[in-house]
Order: C-alpha cells, then structure tokens, then sequence
C-alpha cells in the first residue's frame, strides 16, 4: 500500500485513528509488511502482501495472520 493511503485508513471498530509501523517496503516505497494500530481501542492489524487487513473482529483469521506475523519481530505483533 502507499503510505499516503494511510490518511484515509481508520480503525473498522472504532473509526479511531491509525499509526503505522512500517516493517518491508518495495523499491518504490510502497508498504509491503507493516503493522497498523489503533490507539483507541489498541487493536493491531497487520499490512501483509501490501494489503492492510483492516477487518473487524468476527472477520479476522488469527491463524492466518499469525502464520505470516509470527516472522516479524516481536515489537510489530500482538
Ligand atoms: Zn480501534
């Protein structure tokens, strides 16, 4: 994803905003692993092949994300 896709992204529970730690970008920037969060309800939601997951809750696929997440450093996951 673009970084600047970032302004219009907000959190799917609360609609809080999002900060972004950005852990693999392409060689033209853009943000291919990274992890967003909300510091509303302190929800994290990983970037994964460029894609932010941003779903709630009852869509989310731990064992899916955490397949791909668990490969990051520690400081990027929940
Ligand atoms: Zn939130």
């Amino acid at each position: 994803m673009q970084p600047s896709l970032l302004d219009k992204l907000a959190c799917p529970m609360d609609k809080g905003d999002l900060s972004l730690n950005i852990y693999t970008r392409d060689t033209t920037g853009n943000i291919i692993e990274g992890m967003l969060h909300c510091a509303h309800c302190n929800r994290q939601y990983p970037i994964i092949y460029g894609l932010p997951i941003l779903a709630p809750d009852e869509y989310r696929q731990p064992t899916l994300e955490n397949n791909i997440t668990r490969h990051w450093p520690k400081e990027l996951t929940n």
